[in-house]
């Protein structure tokens, strides 16, 4: 027996006309190149949103087309967000940190048709050109005189004329809305094409309460990028609530700057950026007080970390795994009730967790053999998801056993545990756990060993190869101004408490910065390539 309830499309457009009628008078902050900060209202952004989608339907933009971004985090940026999908084309945020070489082989898989690019990179955006077949290129802050090809056009001019009345509305929900790359952390980035249906459900789960929580009375600031992993869903998030947004437009150095003037709620980003922020936030620790809640993932947050953000500046941190898979929240760790009682350092140790599966996710780990593994905070297994906004295959790829189950869950390539209160703990990637003498050694664990050692600033450990055992752990640390003496030392009888003798690294490299990617996670790839090059040292692979 049928239901009956409207069959009422899940569409983004939902999302820009609620901000619009509800919402119209809330603001976006963007922090313009010259330093400016540029603030408009969400009716101001609709009715442009209306005039983008009309210009790119005159230039020949048709439903399903590719539109890439090649952006920091701007208000045309938003714009873009919103106008593409509402015409029903895909919106497809290029990374502008990868090299030309490896975009431009997403660009043409995906075939974009227009690329809209932000000035500030048109230097690289040149490079990128000679390597890709796009015919439309329209650009914003471009002061280079850079003019890319014959057909491109600068974006007020592209809009300015365009009627701010748009009346297409998708039907299917199912259709294509965004396309967003993996960022490739440890092999080539897979294409992730999310639905109408998939991102509007997304953004009803990650605004509950346990999960971003974001309210009317919130300025948001995803320090995320845009390109990665659809800036975590913020965007969407932020808007639908009626929050106001703060767009950095890719000057980090501002970051501070900009809680302090704008007042700042709730801030989003991996933990090597608030490793490096929390100085400057504790020297202005009174001008930030506005910024009350830290959304934080795409890596493992230390405690120490936590403990830091949470005691000394009173800012709650919320922890969360998730993936461009899943649009890309899965996991966000809160604490329950029954934690509240609890001494600080374990609500700390609780909090460095990922936490429990956000409504709509289920999680599972299970063994080699597929067989389902206990949820006893113990046992290792490989970490499987399903929901609504999870992905079921890759783009322009075929759907092979390695990614996605029989039974339709997604191999995630994480080892995880979960304990019996359904919180998960990720062990390690299952690419990056170090075998030695064949027994696992998990390469996280040891960072985070070293980073409770008050000295140590930023540590990876990699694996590299051995003649007796095959392959031994070594640390690569950043170490703070106050030098320790004997380092190597000092860290290993640290890690001793901790360890068993055969994990503690053989050798430990100071460095005075970690090679990041592009989404500033720690390049493992880039530290094998370092230390072959600077210390003759080769791994495994
Ligand atoms: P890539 O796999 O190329 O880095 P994503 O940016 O989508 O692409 O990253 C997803 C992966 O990031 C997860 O599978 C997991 O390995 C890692 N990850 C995300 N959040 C966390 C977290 N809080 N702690 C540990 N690892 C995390």
């Amino acid at each position: 027996m049928l239901g009956l309830m409207m069959t009422y499309p899940l569409n983004i457009s939902q999302i820009l006309e609620h901000a619009n009628l509800i919402h119209g008078d809330k603001h976006v902050y963007t922090l313009l190149p010259s330093g400016k900060l540029y603030t408009y209202t969400y009716a101001e952004l609709y009715h442009r949103v209306n005039q983008l989608a009309n210009a790119m339907t005159a230039l020949g933009i048709c439903r399903g087309d590719r539109v890439a971004t090649y952006a920091s985090n701007t208000y045309q940026h938003l714009e873009l967000y919103c106008a593409v999908p509402l015409m029903g084309a895909v919106v497809h945020p290029l990374n502008v940190r990868l090299s030309p070489n490896q975009l431009s082989k997403i660009v043409n898989e995906a075939d974009d048709k227009l690329i809209i690019v932000d000035g500030q990179f048109s230097e690289q955006f040149a490079k990128l050109l000679q390597e890709i077949d796009c015919k439309h290129i329209v650009h914003f802050n471009n002061n280079s005189k850079l003019t890319f090809n014959d057909n491109s056009i600068q974006y007020e001019q592209f809009i300015t004329e365009a009627d701010s009345e748009y009346g297409f509305e998708i039907q299917d929900e199912n259709s294509a809305m965004a396309l967003c790359y993996t960022s490739g952390t440890d092999g080539k980035p897979k294409g992730v094409l999310y639905t109408h249906r998939s991102m509007c459900l997304h953004t009803l789960a990650a605004n509950q309460a346990d999960v971003f929580g974001i309210t009317e009375s919130d300025v948001v600031m995803p320090v995320v990028p845009m390109f990665h992993a659809m800036g975590w869903g913020l965007p969407y998030a932020a808007m639908f609530a009626g929050a106001d947004i703060v767009l950095h437009g890719n000057n980090i150095h501002r970051i501070v700057d900009l809680i302090a003037e704008t007042g700042v709620t709730v801030a989003a980003g991996v933990p090597t950026v608030w490793a490096r922020l929390y100085p400057a936030l504790q020297k202005r620790k009174r001008e930030i007080s506005s910024l009350h809640r830290l959304i934080v993932g795409g890596e493992p947050m230390p405690s120490t970390l936590i403990e830091g953000y949470e005691k000394e500046l009173g800012i709650e941190v919320r922890h969360a795994w998730g993936m461009t898979e899943m649009s890309p929240t899965g996991t966000f760790c809160t604490l329950r009730k029954t934690h509240q009682k609890l001494p600080d350092t374990e609500k700390w140790n609780i909090k460095a967790m990922q936490g429990r599966p956000i409504p709509g996710v289920q999680i599972r780990i299970v063994d080699e053999n597929s067989a389902e593994l206990p949820w006893d905070g113990k046992t290792i297994g490989e970490l499987q998801v399903r929901s609504p906004w999870t992905a079921c295959s890759y783009y322009k790829t075929k759907s092979s056993t390695e990614h996605f189950t029989k039974d339709g869950w997604l191999r995630t390539g994480d080892l995880a545990t979960i304990n019996k209160e359904g919180y998960m703990h990720i062990v390690d990637r299952a690419k990056a756990i170090i075998r030695s003498g064949g027994e696992s050694i998990s390469p996280n664990a040891i960072q985070r060993g070293l980073l409770t050692h008050p000295q140590v600033v930023e540590a990876a450990v990699i694996g590299v190869a051995d003649e007796k055992w095959g392959e031994r752990p070594i640390a690569v640390v950043v170490i703070s101004s106050d030098t320790v003496e004997n380092t190597s030392e000092v860290l290993k009888q640290h890690l001793a408490n901790e360890f068993p003798k055969f994990w503690i690294p053989d050798r430990f490299i100071i460095v005075d910065e970690i090679p990041k990617t592009g989404v500033e996670k720690i390049d493992k790839n880039a530290i094998i390539k370092m230390i072959a090059t600077e210390f003759n040292i080769s791994s495994k692979g």
